[in-house]
């Protein structure tokens, strides 16, 4: 029986992707010269920041990062994320959400960010609708397991209330964080915000991909069916 949606949060509640990877490549390419470009990091979209950071110095300079240097890295990307502006709720968020709600299903917030700027305007943007005790975040989840490890996922089962992955949709944009739901072994819907082609996320292993939060609202109760065709088979 489905009890609860565990939503990821930039580029599913927020369209704050475009703002993220230009301050990625302001610091990384920009700052510290590093060979990328910003579709780059739609691509690792879900990893933790400091993993960014960690896999990079690894690859091209063949350099282990200590944590604190990771942080620190991470903390001036927030800073240049911040300078950008607020993100924008993403159209059709706040309706999807509302559905959850009126069918008596669990929110549960699961992110890879450690963006306090973002998760501090959740209860203000989203009110009401996700309890501190239902947020995973990268404050909850150690360095090197974040998506598409399945346990950011396992933990939103967890703080949902302990549930089997059979009583819970993920909804997702990014191909790590659906890798990440999949491998928790969990239903996920993609919904496909970015610039990358909607074959990354179907690819990653989507049961379902969705161009948009508002096709998700506009088609929620095609999605709750086609959950359970797959759950009772
Ligand atoms: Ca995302």
């Amino acid at each position: 029986m489905l009890r609860a949606f565990l939503f990821d949060m930039d580029g599913v509640l927020y369209d704050s992707m475009p703002l993220h990877a230009e301050a990625w490549y302001h610091v990384m390419h920009d700052i510290y010269g590093f060979t990328c470009t910003r579709e780059l990091f739609y691509r690792e979209e879900g990893a933790t920041g400091d993993q960014v950071i960690t896999d990079m110095y690894l690859e091209q300079r063949g350099r282990h990062l200590t944590p604190e240097e990771a942080a620190a890295i991470y903390r001036e990307k927030g800073e240049a994320f911040k300078a950008l502006g607020p993100a924008r709720p993403m159209p059709g968020a706040a309706e999807v959400l509302r559905k959850v709600g009126e069918n008596s299903l669990t929110r549960v917030l699961v992110t890879g960010s450690g963006q306090l700027s973002m998760l501090n305007r959740l209860s203000r943007d989203y009110p009401g609708c996700f309890d501190v005790s239902h947020i995973v975040s990268a404050m909850d989840t150690p360095i090197g397991h974040g998506k598409p490890h399945p346990d950011p996922y396992l933990m939103g089962l967890k703080k949902a209330g302990n549930l089997l992955p059979e009583e819970a949709i993920v909804v997702e944009n990014a191909p790590l964080g659906v890798q990440a739901g999949k491998a928790a072994g969990i239903f996920t819907v993609g919904v496909n915000t970015g610039p990358l082609p909607k074959e990354c996320l179907s690819e990653a292993g989507a049961d379902v991909v969705l161009n948009s939060m508002q096709e998700l609202a506009d088609s929620f109760d095609k999605i709750l069916s086609l959950y359970l065709k797959r759950n009772t088979n």
